[in-house]
């Protein structure tokens, strides 16, 4: 039998009900889920760590890099692994890791619930023992396996509050389904090359603005003075910005004079950034911005925050950036 290591990091999954206005807030979970769920035994050999208990809107750097350091201790002492966590900051943190331990052999899945497990209707038992089987089949990447879905972890987004569906995977396919049978597409996997790699640390030096018609990149200028190493710039479409009275251009400018990298993403969930398409966005490209591509937001800022922790150039930050590290980005 294979041997899986769960790690309950919080979230609705093992939420449990306040009184008196029925809040919900992390259950005192060890005790109380795995007797809920027994079939889980006959899928493996399991585990429980507890590194924390908490809606995943807490979780920060701190959190993520004990994540690192329990999974690259505990690495050669399972088969897989299974990281239950809030549905909020999922896609952030499974991005985060993906970022943290390249060349991974072994399957290192997240998985929560809409719906708490002591609730009628909860999606919590069905995602569990989906990611637990999943996690004793050889699937050698970060992946997030929720509402019947397997997708790569630095490619999702959490896309729905209320549905059970609540992720989608973004420019790029599924890595499997599971429906009366599992269905895993070994094509669209990683193919590791080499040892495992772990990558320890993260920065918070990094500023994703959102822009909106209107918005004045002057009330912005005061961060070209800040710690900020990296700005992700939420630009319209294929990372179009505005070229008018409201023009980026200076801020982008100063933000190279002074060493810092500038990036450009989509409000547009579906389809690659593309800064040769429009003026002004062929204007920030020339200035040197540069564009992610088809990453998802989340993967864009973490890997930035993975390498602001690593590096002060911004010439630096920009080269590693545009490397494939993990699947998140077409070469
Ligand atoms: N607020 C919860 C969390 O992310 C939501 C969930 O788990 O679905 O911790």
């Amino acid at each position: 039998m294979k041997r899986i290591l769960i790690l309950h990091t919080g979230g609705t999954f093992g939420m449990v009900p306040m009184e008196p206005d029925e809040i919900l807030v992390p259950g005192n979970l060890q005790s109380e889920w795995l007797n809920q769920v027994p079939e889980i035994a006959g899928l493996a050999e399991i585990d429980v760590e507890i590194p924390y208990n908490m809606d995943s809107s807490n979780v920060s750097t701190g959190e993520w890099n004990t994540l690192v350091k329990t999974l690259e201790a505990k690495m050669d002492n399972y088969d897989g692994f299974v990281i239950i966590h809030g549905t909020d900051t999922m896609a952030y943190t499974a991005s985060a890791l993906s970022f943290s331990m390249l060349n991974l052999s072994k399957p290192l899945i997240l998985t929560g619930a809409q719906r708490p497990l002591a609730r009628l209707r909860s999606d919590a038992r069905g995602n569990l023992i989906d990611a637990i089987e999943i996690a004793t089949m050889n699937i050698p990447e970060v992946a997030i396996v929720f509402g019947q879905s397997v997708l790569r972890g630095n490619r999702a987004v959490k896309n729905s509050i209320s549905s059970y569906d609540a992720f989608v995977s973004v420019n790029y396919p599924l890595l499997g389904r599971i429906g009366l049978n599992v269905d895993l597409y070994r094509r669209n996997m990683l193919r590791p090359e080499g040892a495992l790699r772990v990558l320890p640390g993260f920065s918070d030096e990094v500023m994703p603005i959102y822009l909106f018609p209107g918005s004045d990149p002057r009330l912005y200028d005061p961060l070209l003075n800040s710690r900020v190493k990296a700005f992700l710039l939420i630009g319209f479409g294929a990372g179009n910005i505005p070229e008018n009275d409201k023009n980026w251009l200076p801020f982008i400018r100063g933000a190279g004079e002074k060493n810092k990298a500038v990036f450009i993403s989509s409000s547009s969930l579906h389809g690659k950034v593309d800064l040769e398409l429009y003026a002004g966005a062929r204007e920030a490209l020339r200035a040197g911005a540069v564009g992610t591509r088809g990453m998802t937001k989340e993967a864009a800022l973490t890997k930035l925050m993975k390498l602001c922790a690593h590096y002060d150039s911004a010439e630096l930050i920009r080269e590693h950036f545009c490397r494939d590290w993990a699947g998140e980005i077409e070469p």
